[in-house]
């Protein structure tokens, strides 16, 4: 019997996650589009499907994660007409419409190796399963589903309607989305403004194009998840993810097109992650708050007080629960920067332990505390108020108020790996400065050159050494056994 409760945003509740055929897992979860820099807003659902998928093989199951690409290029706002968006930063970059979609691909992927999110099993490309959309579209055809006009093909809601629910993932409801659906005068060839498009026809200038029964066009935005997800996870698979701004249309047009096709739901359950606001406000990039990775690691928007590491990211984002809204500000990224501090120096510290006779603690309560914060629905913020009480129980033993027999100690120094570096990804920065890595070696380089001077009373070197570092933000503390430095 699994413990892991998920919340489901189809029946709106937690559910006990068993899966369709254990021990396998099928996940799939919507990529990025290819056109523009990751920014801020890639990483809450990159980091929150990261930690399930973390989690499930942590629980023993065998997971085939899918995250696709998105590179067809589909129209600005998904509308009805225009350019599409790869094309237009082609012609603005004097670039083919694939090497922009390589570039911005590259960019996402040195991004997630950054933030330590792993690889997905299967990465997909729209572009590549263009013959499964097709085919797809064909079977929803099929069923009476949908109609072609003037080379396009759109799904009909309506005829859907009679039997399915659409609308049941968002809960909007079937009459307000036609009366509020604008449609452009005369230049739509939809029967009804609610309808979506699953083929579009390509207009002469349309450089993403590809041939189909219905002439040359390309796939409407919602097809390519529902084909792949499909080709390789099967027509029924477990857990569908995204950021909740997909809930509408993309996740609502995924289950109609699905259900078309096959006649049952493909998902069983769907999950989404909520969204990062910027000092209270939605980012965007007409309010001047649309922030990339790229800036947030190198501390160039104007909007930063300073550069943040990856793993700050990380933490940050790990602080609230996935379906919390979360709130970006200089003060909560710096913050979560102490707070990853704390936890990556008493990790160290749990290193350098020297063990007692006995155990004054119950060391088996640290993963059972920590998995009961997972296991309810991945609630990482309760995980990381029990990993803050447990840096203080290292902290307490460092001074000797507790004390962790050889064994307890081995079993903690374990289980804060298995949940701090396995689980949440959390890895210590390069300038924590463990020895073992580059900044490490030249920080115990420069204390020993320091050490030497104040040796031989050369104490204007060791003083500038102390003081030019100290400039650098790094702090040199003398102590009994040495100099111990931090990152201010
Ligand atoms: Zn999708």
């Amino acid at each position: 019997m699994s413990t892991l409760q998920l919340y489901n945003t189809l029946t709106r509740k937690k559910e006990v996650f068993e899966p369709i055929h254990p021990p396998h897992v099928g996940l799939y979860v919507c990529g990025p589009t290819v056109y523009g820099d990751p920014h801020l807003g890639h990483a809450r659902p990159s980091i929150t499907f990261d930690l399930l998928f973390r989690y499930l093989q942590y629980l023993g199951y065998k997971v085939r994660y899918v995250r696709n690409i998105t590179d067809v290029g589909h129209l600005e706002n998904d509308a009805d007409a225009g350019e599409d968006k790869i094309a237009k930063k082609a012609r603005l970059e004097a670039l083919e419409p694939m090497e922009v979609a390589q570039r911005y691909a590259n960019r996402y992927h040195d991004a997630m190796r950054s933030l330590n999110v792993l690889p997905p099993s299967i990465e997909p490309h729209a572009s590549g399963h263009i013959i499964e959309q097709i085919a797809l579209v064909e079977d929803i055809m099929a069923h009476g589903f949908a109609y072609e006009v003037n080379g396009s093909v759109y799904f009909d809601v309506e005829a859907y309607s009679k039997a399915n629910s659409y609308g049941k993932l968002s809960g909007r409801v079937l009459e307000d989305l036609m009366a509020n659906t604008r449609t452009l005068d005369g230049q739509s060839d939809k029967r009804n403004p609610a309808d979506f498009a699953l083929w579009k026809k390509a207009a002469p200038e349309h450089i993403m194009r590809w041939p189909s029964p219905w002439g040359d066009g390309f796939p409407g935005w919602h097809l390519e998840c529902s084909a792949m997800s499909t080709k390789y996870l099967g027509e029924t698979f477990d857990i569908h993810g995204g950021g909740m701004d997909l809930i509408f249309p993309h996740h609502e047009c995924e289950i109609a097109q699905s259900v078309a096709a096959s006649g049952h739901d493909a998902v069983k359950r769907w999950m989404h992650n909520n969204m990062i606001t910027i000092n209270g406000q939605k980012m965007g990039k007409s309010l001047g708050n649309f922030i990339t990775l790229e800036e947030l690691f190198a501390g160039t928007h104007q909007l930063l007080a300073q550069a943040y590491s990856p793993m700050t990211i990380r933490f940050f984002i790990l602080q609230a629960h996935y379906r919390s809204t979360l709130d970006f500000s200089n003060e909560a990224l710096q913050a979560a920067e102490k707070g990853l501090q704390r936890v990556t120096s008493a990790q160290k510290t749990l290193q350098q332990l020297k063990p007692s006779e006995k155990s004054s603690v119950d060391v088996t309560r640290f993963i059972q505390d920590c998995r009961k914060g997972l296991d309810d629905d991945l609630n990482t913020a309760l995980v990381l108020a029990a990993i803050a009480e447990w840096v203080k129980t290292v902290n307490s033993v460092k001074d000797g108020s507790e004390q962790l027999s050889a064994a307890d100690l081995k079993l903690l120094q374990a289980d804060f790996k298995v949940v701090v570096n396995d689980i949440l990804g959390l890895q210590a920065e390069p300038v924590a400065g463990h020895g073992n890595d580059l900044t490490g070696g030249l920080m115990n380089l420069i204390l020993q050159l320091r050490s030497q001077a104040k040796t031989s009373k050369d104490f204007a070197t060791s003083d500038a050494i102390r003081n030019q570092l100290q400039a650098m933000g790094v702090v040199v503390k003398d102590t009994k056994n040495g100099a111990e430095w931090s990152i201010e």
